[in-house]
């Protein structure tokens, strides 16, 4: 039986990170995949929604253009033009990828994978042993709810939406998450009419509430329908579409329904209970160094509780790995963990929101600035605000941010809250002049007591 010092299930964000992270320690590492190495994050989820979002944003400033004394006229979205362009930028991050595998010596093993036992993965009759480890990251996959179930044709999910041949006049998007509303945003900006269900009182429900505020407003300014705190009672389903009946008897229709209501793990029929590894509704139940309840056995990424995230899923990774090389790597700490959503407009965040400061016992002051007052924006287009949450006399416990492009800023506003800046100390720092990295400044500024471009 072939013998590697660790063995790892799942070639995605988590798994492949891990591998990588373990080889350059110098253990010898077998990666197994069902599909594609990469997984979710490059193959279904952040790059193509990005690239998909790109050519969004590009239709979106063609239409604009007049407002820049550019004459331009939009002609219409080329779907299979899209797609090309998402493939190829899919395609050249893939053999980046499959290059850095090889060139680390990483055993690939192509197939479908199951735990045999607490340090063996079987693969299509081969197993295969490690000597210190097996890393489970099989991530996750998108959910339903009863009654929806998905057809591929008139009820879709994720998945499904970017192998989309033809643009729908009208969609349905059940769930305001971040899927949810990033998807909302491609249709609309591909001209389709869109309207979204969230059976939560907001959309974004897991950012801070003012940030949820701004992006409704922006969003239905760009035609885009919002029904929050409802949920669907029925579905109908025509040749020609679907009608969604919601608990106060409402009724939508459109030709597609996306069904973006979350995603469950991938951890059913692969051994892992019979290995005696816990699972809490399929997830995979681990401590703080994420090992799981047999010893020696390790889950990271989407498959164990918590944000699902591609750059957690790198950060565990590499840590998992630090940690069976023998090393002691920090904590990750998962309230730091900055956040995306890539839509027109971007929401981007790190920290604690107002309501889990105040929660957690802080006195907590904040401070708005509106992209208004910033140089940049203004010349951009750009509307949106960022908000600083600081403790009283203390250090900044979060940043909001909404508007195009702050998801660029969220690097910074990282360094802020994880260093425990004071707001004084980041009012020393110079933003270069005119960037939206000013709005940060400005709002440090102003929570120190000097607001520079600041009204009110
Ligand atoms: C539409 C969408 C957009 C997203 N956008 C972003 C974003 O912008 N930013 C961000 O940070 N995150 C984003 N995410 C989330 C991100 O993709 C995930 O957090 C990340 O991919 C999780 O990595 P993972 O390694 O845990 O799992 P995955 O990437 O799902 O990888 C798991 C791998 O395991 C393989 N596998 C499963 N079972 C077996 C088996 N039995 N044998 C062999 N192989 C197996 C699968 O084929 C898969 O390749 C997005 C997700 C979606 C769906």
């Amino acid at each position: 039986m072939p013998e590697t010092d660790l063995v790892i299930l799942g070639g995605g964000s988590g798994g492949y990170a891990c591998a990588l992270r373990a080889a350059e320690l110098g253990l010898t590492v077998t990666l197994i995949e069902r599909d594609k190495l990469g997984g979710t994050c490059l193959h279904r989820g952040c790059i193509p929604t990005k690239a998909l979002l790109h050519a969004g944003e590009v239709a979106d400033t063609v239409r604009n253009s007049a407002a820049f004394g550019v004459e331009a006229e939009f002609g219409r979205i080329d779907l299979p033009g899209v797609r090309a362009y998402l493939d190829k930028v899919v395609n050249r991050l893939w053999k980046g990828l499959q290059g850095l595998v090889s060139a680390r010596d990483i055993d690939y093993v192509s197939g479908h994978g199951s735990l045999s036992g607490a340090d063996t993965v079987t693969v299509n009759g081969d197993s295969y042993r490690a000597a210190k480890a097996v890393v489970l990251a099989t991530g996750s996959q998108p959910r339903t709810l009863p009654g929806l179930d998905i057809d591929g044709k008139r009820v879709i999910t994720s998945d499904q939406a970017l192998l989309l041949t033809e643009l729908p006049a009208s969609v349905l998007v059940l769930g305001g998450g971040v899927i949810g509303v990033e998807f909302a945003s491609i249709w609309r900006s591909y001209g389709a009419e869109v309207s979204i269900v969230e059976a939560l009182p907001r959309l974004l429900p897991l950012e801070d509430e003012s940030s949820s505020k701004l992006l409704e407003r922006a969003l239905r300014k760009r035609g885009i329908s919002i029904t929050t705190g409802r949920s669907y009672t029925d579905l109908k389903r025509r040749d020609e579409g679907v009608t969604l009946t919601l608990d106060d008897g409402q009724t939508l229709d459109a030709e597609l329904l996306l069904v973006a209501v979350g995603r469950g793990p991938v951890s059913a029929d692969i051994g892992f209970e019979s290995a005696g590894v816990s699972t809490d509704r399929g997830y995979v139940v681990v401590d703080n160094q994420c090992q799981t309840t047999v010893p020696g056995v390790y889950a990271i990424g989407d498959l164990r509780p918590g944000p699902q995230l591609a750059h957690l899923g790198f950060a565990e990774g590499i840590r998992v790995a630090e940690l069976i090389a023998g090393e002691q790597p920090p904590p990750i700490d998962y309230d730091q963990i900055p956040r995306v959503t890539y839509s027109h407009p971007e929401v981007a965040a790190v920290g604690l929101s107002s309501a889990q400061a105040t929660e957690r016992g802080h006195e907590v002051v904040d401070y708005t600035y509106d992209l208004a007052g910033n140089g940049r924006a203004q010349i951009l287009g750009i509307s949106g605000a960022v908000k600083v949450v600081a403790a009283k006399d203390g250090p900044v416990l979060g940043v909001h941010m909404v508007g195009d492009r702050v998801g660029d800023l969220v690097a910074e506003a990282q360094l802020i809250t994880n260093w425990e800046a004071l707001p004084s100390e980041v009012a020393r720092l110079l933003h270069p002049h005119p960037t939206m990295s000013e709005a940060i400044g400005e709002a440090h500024l102003a929570l120190a007591g000097k607001p520079l471009h600041a009204h009110g």
